[in-house]
């Protein structure tokens, strides 16, 4: 038997810049305020709740916050090329040049900044926070990433031994 709990909204937002490629072309560089939707399925554990959710929303919090206001980098993009020294980070797209300061980019181990791989990104980085804290009873991460609203990308993780 399994329950769920949902947290969306409220305080899972971010606001970041990114550009997504695809078929051999790149986005023009542009922003979005994003929300952040979470669903957890479970058994009950005696306290009859899958989990807390006020530790759910420190876990997300916490992940929106590395997000919030950065240079979103899918560090495995094969159809950028990344250059990082000292404080500086350039990106190169054929004939494109960014270079921003580092602190300003956050490096992600993804291979595009799609609302899809990011809502990978969230549901493994909760996964693992939740297995660091000792839950044993959860059965799936799923998240969703919404660009805008109405628009989201979503990934499922199914644990094991859940
Ligand atoms: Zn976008």
């Amino acid at each position: 038997m399994t329950h769920k709990i949902t947290l969306e909204r409220n305080k899972l937002r971010f606001s970041a810049a990114h550009f997504t490629t695809f078929g051999g072309d790149c986005e023009p560089l542009h922003g979005h305020n994003y929300d952040v939707l979470v669903e957890i399925e479970g058994s009950l554990t005696a306290d009859s709740w899958v989990l807390d959710f006020g530790d759910v929303k420190q876990i997300v919090g916490a992940l929106c916050d590395e997000l919030d206001h950065k240079f979103l980098l899918p560090l495995q993009n094969s159809a950028l090329d990344v250059t990082s020294s000292g404080n500086e980070c350039e990106i190169r797209f054929a004939e494109r040049r960014y270079v921003m300061p580092r602190a300003d980019v956050v490096e992600l181990d993804i291979d595009n900044s799609t609302a899809e791989r990011l809502a990978e990104w969230f549901a493994q980085r909760i996964c693992e926070a939740l297995g660091n804290r000792g839950a044993e009873n959860v059965a799936s991460v799923t998240v969703g990433v919404e660009e805008a609203p109405g628009q989201a990308g979503w990934f499922t993780l199914h644990v094991q031994n859940g």
